[in-house]
């Protein structure tokens, strides 16, 4: 494992958030597209179940798209990091529980809006990743109709292709078919 538990399923969750309306138009339309997505990821604590509350996790999104592709340049990016952790009021504290019973942090009260302690929480990841000198795991895919973005957490940094598309077996078809229409 590269990163510790907790950073690594958060990067993956925002990851799999850029992707929902990246690969098969808006996967993330309505409240109860809402809720499976977060049950997924077992995220708890305040919801408000409303269009406010849609719309801020849409505009989250579209923040952490934006962190995504400018990953190649690490100034910017640190500066966009930053400003999230700002605008969520990330305060980092301690706790454990049932669901995960060793101690990691947290980074906003369960009270805090949803948006608020998802960014805080997918900002201190991408902190994580930036400290560790590893920002350019995140990357988006390198099909060329495809711009989902993808977490590339093998060992030696290879993963060029999203997961949601099929893309890999896509780009290797391709390649097979233009070396023999080459011949
Ligand atoms: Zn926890
Ligand atoms: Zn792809």
């Amino acid at each position: 494992m590269l990163f510790s538990h907790d950073t690594e399923l958060t990067l993956r969750a925002a990851g799999v958030l850029i992707n929902s309306d990246r690969v098969d138009g808006e996967q993330l339309g309505d409240l109860p597209a809402l809720d499976e997505y977060l049950d997924s990821f077992g995220w708890t604590g305040r919801r408000d179940h409303d269009a406010a509350e849609l719309e801020s996790v849409h505009r989250l999104r579209a923040r952490l798209g934006a962190i995504w592709e400018t990953a190649g340049d690490e100034v910017r990016a640190v500066g966009q990091v930053n400003a999230l952790l700002a605008d969520t009021r990330a305060a980092p504290w301690l706790t454990r529980h049932p669901e995960m019973p060793e101690w990691h942090l947290h980074l906003a009260s369960i009270h805090d809006p949803l948006w608020q302690r998802m960014g805080a929480e997918m900002a201190m990841a991408l902190a994580d990743l930036i400290r560790s000198g590893e920002l350019r795991r995140l990357k988006v895919c390198a099909a060329p109709d495809c711009d989902a973005v993808l977490i590339d957490l093998s060992r030696n940094r290879s993963g060029k292709f999203c997961d949601t598309g099929n893309c890999g077996n896509r780009q290797h078809v391709a390649a097979y078919r233009e070396r023999r229409s080459n011949r």
